[in-house]
């Protein structure tokens, strides 16, 4: 792979300030965000983006920023990547839209096929395209309840599925995503996770073994539809669960005739090191959703799975206006040609290795930082009181504010807020992540 399979050229891969961050073209926009946005829409950064490829993230005064957030791991090829705009170029140009409910066009089709095809195992599969993750989750549980006619949905402590009635009751974390919500989704139930960190270093048998015992008590294994867990967990930390944790809940799953989805919105396409991050432990979930990094950039996702499962809704039961739009499915199938023809699982695995050591060398000088993990360009630190494992979400607001006003783009996540969060995009240059890096060593010295 090359920058120029996937970086527009006319951006300059450097960060570059050239006002203070915000700049007033930025300051000005954001007023007017006040006045004329709803104020439940916040924002991460307080620059508004003009351009954007490769690594890095132009602003409205002319900023170049390093871009360590991918906009929530979606733009994982890199923002308006060459393949992906060359493609919807030509779909746009073609039709926009004809719904394919009503009138059916192969692009979907053909997205369809590459899904059944990359996510995990050999079976026969059908898949379902949809418009966002939460949209794809609220679908994986409604073709889990056809198939099984049970009620009952598992989701797991520090859960992130979205922000929909149905998802939200399967997210964990109250605040900012369900408080003054409610009511939720009824047959919602949680189980304990494995923790690494924060569970006394529990095995992953054992974990599992805590958490079906909870199911089996509390909800009764008989009436659980579907168990949906992410393989990595996303907003919760970056939580990578003890092995033997997913295979042991599969194994169960699979003996008690409840559906296995894995929920790997933000896990997907490459980001991890391997195509999927159920390919870590030789997973095959019975459906997989998809999402975030699928199309460059464009809204889509995707419920992939077992034939005999998902073709368990009736003709009709699923779909909806736009999903499976014909540009995303365009840019869709540009972005898997994008991942394959550039290895961009070995650059996301080349990711992992870069920064995992700078950040395990800082700290090891550090105590405050407490854990290093994720897998591939998926990775976090999560803050603790010196000496402790006591959160501490402060640390992570002040050495986020610092990269941002220095000009990276780094995102925090958690159920206590104290994770920093690394997504870059792949295409990233190794030296926009060694200064990336440097200047959040320097904010965490300044912290
Ligand atoms: C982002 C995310 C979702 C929700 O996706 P949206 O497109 O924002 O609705 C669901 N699950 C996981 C794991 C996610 O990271």
């Amino acid at each position: 792979m090359t920058l120029a399979d996937v970086a527009p050229a006319a951006l300059r891969q450097e960060r570059t300030l050239v006002t203070e961050i915000p700049g007033p073209r930025s300051r000005e926009l954001m007023a007017r965000k006040h006045h004329a946005v709803a104020a439940g829409v916040g924002t991460t950064m307080p620059v508004f983006a003009v351009r954007a490829s490769g690594g890095v993230v132009e602003d409205v005064d002319g900023n170049v920023l390093i871009d360590l957030g991918s906009g929530i791991a979606v733009t994982t090829v890199g923002s308006s990547a060459p393949r992906v705009v060359e493609a919807v170029g030509r779909q746009v140009e073609a039709f926009t839209h004809t719904c394919f409910m009503v009138t059916p066009y192969e692009g979907y089709v053909a997205v369809a096929e590459q899904l059944n095809r990359l996510t995990p195992g050999t079976h026969e599969k059908r898949s379902a395209l949809f418009n966002t993750g939460a949209e794809a989750v609220e679908n994986a549980v409604k073709i889990a309840r056809a198939h099984t006619g049970r009620p009952a949905v598992v989701v797991f402590d520090h859960a992130y599925h979205g922000r929909t009635n149905l998802t939200m009751a399967m997210t964990a974390k109250v605040r900012p995503y369900k408080h003054g919500f409610g009511p939720f989704a009824p047959e919602v139930h949680r189980a304990p996770l494995s923790y690494p960190f924060r569970d006394g270093g529990l095995d992953g048998e054992t974990a599992a073994r805590r958490a079906i015992e909870v199911i089996d008590e509390q909800v009764g294994a008989d009436r659980v539809a579907a168990l949906v867990i992410e393989p990595i967990q996303g907003e919760g930390g970056f939580i990578v669960p003890a092995p033997g944790f997913l295979p042991a809940l599969l194994e169960w799953c699979r003996a008690k005739g409840i559906v296995f989805v894995a929920d790997e919105v933000q896990t997907g396409f490459a980001r991890t090191g391997a195509m999927f991050a159920c390919e870590h432990e030789g997973l095959v979930p019975d459906l997989l959703v998809s999402a975030k990094g699928i199309a460059g950039g464009l809204p889509l996702a995707a419920v992939t799975g077992r034939a005999g499962i998902m073709d368990a809704a009736h003709p009709g039961g699923l779909g909806g206006t736009y999903g499976g739009n014909p540009l995303a499915c365009a840019a869709a199938l540009a972005t898997i040609e994008t991942i394959e023809a550039g290895r961009l699982t070995d650059r996301a695995r080349r990711i992992e290795t870069l920064m995992t050591e700078r950040l395990s060398r800082l700290q090891r000088d550090d105590p405050r930082i407490g854990d290093v993990r994720g897998r591939g360009a998926m990775i976090a630190v999560e803050l603790v009181q010196p000496g402790t494992r006591e959160p501490d979400a402060d640390l992570a607001r002040s050495v986020a504010a610092a990269a941002h006003a220095a000009g990276v783009i780094v995102l925090t996540c958690g159920t206590h807020g104290n994770v920093l969060r690394f997504l870059p995009p792949l295409p990233i240059s190794d030296a926009l992540l060694h200064e990336a890096l440097d200047i959040l060593a320097a904010a965490f010295a300044r912290s």
